[in-house]
């Protein structure tokens, strides 16, 4: 059977941003609910606030790139990062040609092989691989496309496993464009008109971070002990800063935090599975463990064992921003509406704050 995949065009959007992390794990299956033209045109206007990477046409014989491969586009919200999204023009309520089905699958094949990623269903984003806009969920705009129909769905699955099973080895060239020049030439978007309020929701905005108490409140020991205590384990600071605001945003460092107790536990609030796995291999219950830093040696276990090719992800982190992000997303898997980006500034705070006042650091050292 021969392998064929679109004539491609180069139409470029001017929404887009740079992935951070800059790990792609994930390719997602969208329909315009919308025709070919009209949506390319749309994804080209700034006002828009949304893209793609790719839009197929309707018998599948042509596709117009829009955003670079390796630059983000603002299809998904939370998953923008991470993601290529890739559009079938059309609506799901009329279906879709044959052509446009299979060029889709080829294109999604092709996609995985090209950044080796896992030909298999990520579902809700919890494992890399494709799924569908619709999979994501609220975190990814809570959009229903390109189908709601798990049946509808498995004819999806198994076309893109057959794609990918009849990929031809080595891999056909196609000239798609990971950062073109042209593109990366581009001004930030113009500003929005007066009055303007996007209708779709696909780019993440900027949302409040949680209200600190006082100086002398247990909280910023508490903090700067398990800074300390990533840092005794041999954790760059980056990573640390990292990981700090993670357990702020999971529990504020009360590991014994009421609410929630019968399903998550301790400073990353985790769920029974994970904590009786830790149990197990280290012995520390973190359930009953009084000592927060008997917490960060529970992380550092599964980080260096069931996440350890997660955990060599996030240690190529730059800044405690990606670093925040990349343990959000590959390792604490928080679900809530934006939640990587504000775990990001929350670790650009911690930055800031074990900055200004670095005493705090030296009068709190890991206990145990
Ligand atoms: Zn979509």
């Amino acid at each position: 059977m021969s392998f064929l995949l679109p004539t491609l065009r180069q139409t470029p959007s001017p929404n887009w941003s740079e992935r951070i992390p800059a790990i792609i794990d994930l390719v997602v299956i969208h329909d315009c609910e919308g025709d070919y033209n009209g949506s390319i045109s749309w994804f080209a206007q700034s006002k828009s606030q949304v893209s793609a990477h790719l839009v197929l046409n309707d018998d599948g014989t042509e596709c117009v790139q829009m955003v670079p491969l390796l630059k983000k586009a603002w299809h998904v919200v939370n998953f923008n990062s991470r993601s290529i999204g890739v559009e079938m023009s059309g609506f799901s309520t009329k279906g879709f040609t044959p052509g446009e089905l299979n060029a889709d699958a080829n294109i999604i094949a092709w996609l995985l092989k090209k950044f080796n990623i896992p030909c298999q269903d990520a579902f809700d984003g919890r494992r890399p691989g494709f799924t569908s806009h619709y999979a994501l969920g609220a975190a990814a705009g809570g959009h229903s496309d390109p189908t709601t129909n798990p049946i509808v769905w498995a004819s999806y699955v198994a076309r893109v496993m057959a794609a990918y099973a009849n990929l031809p080895n080595p891999l056909p060239t196609w000239a798609l464009d990971e950062a073109p020049p042209h593109l990366m030439a581009l001004k930030a978007p113009e500003p929005m008109p007066d009055g303007f309020v996007p209708t779709t929701d696909e780019r993440s905005d900027e949302i409040p971070l949680p209200v600190w108490g006082p100086l002398d409140s247990p909280f910023f020991p508490l903090a700067a002990r398990v800074m300390n205590k990533w840092l005794s384990l041999g954790v760059s600071r980056t990573i640390a800063l990292g990981l700090v605001a993670n357990a702020e945003a999971e529990c504020a460092f009360k590991i014994s935090a009421e609410g929630d107790r019968d399903r998550a536990f301790g400073l990353m609030q985790w769920w029974l599975n994970r904590v009786l796995a830790i149990l197990a291999a280290t012995g520390i219950d973190v359930r009953h463990e009084p000592l927060i830093e008997r917490h960060v040696e529970a992380a550092w276990w599964e980080l260096n064992n069931t996440y350890v090719q997660v955990w060599t992800q996030i240690l190529n982190s730059k800044t405690a921003n990606e670093a925040a992000q990349a343990i959000c997303i590959l390792y604490e898997g928080a679900g809530a509406e934006n939640a990587p980006i504000r775990r990001g500034a929350m670790a650009d705070r911690w930055q800031a704050f074990f900055d200004a006042n670095p005493t705090i650091l030296t009068a709190n050292p890991p206990q145990g």
